[in-house]
């Protein structure tokens, strides 16, 4: 019989202490830690692949470096956010909201991919997988569905099925026998993770993990979890719009900061081709507080609507609300807009949003964002052929951004007129058919946006 301890693990960081605390004393949280009982990993029952090769040691100049085998996903954006494919042996854990399509783009993903996919799913029947997966209308021949929760039974199916690649939905749903504590605690979420990761390393078949994110933003459970895999990809986007982001926070195969950009259609995750043009209206309606921005993600770029609505404060708090941009960025804003340029915002409330449910990272909104917040405090209607671009500094100054050069293609592409930026770049006046215009700092703006 296996030995059983005690283990308390903070449920919201994950970390692991020998006694109960009030307070988690890594993230401070409070009434997080709980108690969680592990028995003592049982050898025998270890990952049981007999297909693992024996342990070898290479010299150097046998190790290919140049060329990592990647494996086309047939998915042209989880490529690109992968860094050019899949990694044999690699694990991506596919973070996201309830409800946000992560199974859509799994689903969809094994459908697509010209390989053999095993697919374990604890939260929904081969039943309603099969009604989905005709509903997107792809169909892999190759692609088989496992109703099954316990890993236990999931090894053998996967040593008898030899699958190419493996997808797991979702980890919450998990559970081995090697902890005894519940399914989706911080126990069972590590030690299953762990178990798939050697399972991946040995049989070098690569697995996408999905795993849920909380209300707070984090992969429910432990953020240990992100420092076992190897990728951690985020599926964003408002589940009332129909635009999703694919991003990378971590990827040792590629860089991160890729984005993929996608369009929940009845038929299933679309490719948007033109993201700029869905993400910003182009005839749209002339009303004050709407400025256009020009952004680099990754490798995309972007313009994308920003609007702010500036308005007297009822109560005497005045209410700081933004969707899709930095709220500590948007403060900072406020603050050199109210120093530098004399807006008293202090007793206004204010809001900025980032059309298309879009959580922008880029500092080169910053302009946009600004101009918004005048247009609407001025309510003085920018004409919609001009963009923006530009990073706001402490002091007011416009500073460059990276790229510029991808940024005024994109706003000349998408039949801007004018884009507004840094004057650090020192740039000539027009380039084709878009005019460039310098803005030194935040006075020049506000200047250029008084009624
Ligand atoms: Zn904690």
């Amino acid at each position: 019989m296996a030995k059983v301890k005690k283990i308390y693990y903070c449920q919201h960081c994950g970390a692991r202490y020998s006694q109960w605390m009030g307070q988690c004393p890594s993230c401070k949280k409070w009434n997080t830690i709980v108690e969680e009982v592990v028995s003592k990993r049982d050898l025998k029952q270890d990952v049981p692949l007999h297909s693992i090769s024996p342990a070898q040691a290479f010299s150097l100049g046998e190790i290919n470096t140049t060329q990592t085998r990647r494996i086309s996903t047939g998915n042209k954006e989880l490529d690109l956010v992968l860094g050019g494919g899949l990694v044999p042996g690699s694990v991506i854990l596919l973070g996201g909201e309830p409800g946000i399509g992560k199974s859509t783009l799994m689903l969809q993903t094994a459908l697509q991919i010209p390989h053999k996919v095993l697919y374990i799913s604890g939260e929904e029947s081969p039943e309603q997988i099969a009604m989905r997966a005709s509903r997107l209308g792809f169909d892999n021949p190759k692609l088989k569905i496992l109703p099954q929760t316990h890993l236990q039974k999931i090894f053998p199916v996967i040593e008898a099925e030899k699958p190419e690649i493996l997808v797991i939905d979702s980890i919450q749903t998990l559970y081995t026998d090697h902890v005894e504590s519940a399914p989706g605690s911080v126990s069972q979420i590590r030690e299953t993770a762990a178990e798939l990761i050697k399972l991946a390393k040995q049989s070098g078949i690569p697995v996408f993990i999905i795993g849920h994110i909380t209300k707070e933003g984090y992969i429910a459970g432990p953020k240990v979890l992100e420092h076992m895999v190897d990728t951690v990809l985020q599926f964003e986007g408002d589940r009332h719009h129909q635009y999703r982001i694919l991003r990378s926070l971590k990827n040792r195969f590629g860089s991160t900061h890729e984005i993929g950009i996608f369009e929940m259609t009845s038929k299933g995750l679309e490719t948007v081709e033109n993201p700029s043009g869905v993400l910003f209206r182009e005839q749209y309606d002339q009303y004050s507080g709407t400025a256009a921005g020009v952004i680099v993600e990754g490798m995309r770029t972007l313009i994308v609507e920003t609007q702010a609505l500036v308005s007297p404060a009822v109560y005497g708090t005045p209410q700081r609300s933004v969707t899709g941009y930095d709220p500590k960025r948007l403060n900072m804003i406020l603050a050199v807009l109210e120093k530098k340029a004399g807006y008293r915002l202090s007793a206004q409330d204010v809001f900025v949003n980032i059309a298309g449910g879009f959580r922008i990272t880029d500092p080169g909104l910053d302009l946009a964002v600004a101009a918004a917040i005048l247009s609407s405090v001025e309510n003085k209607v920018i004409p919609p052929q001009s963009a923006w671009t530009g990073e706001i500094g402490l002091t007011g100054e416009i500073r460059p951004v990276s790229h510029v050069e991808k940024r005024i293609a994109e706003a000349g592409k998408n039949g801007f007129e004018v884009i507004y930026l840094s004057a650090h770049h020192k740039l000539e006046n027009q380039v084709n058919d878009l005019k460039i215009r310098s803005l030194s700092n935040i006075s020049e703006l506000a200047s250029l946006l008084k009624r």
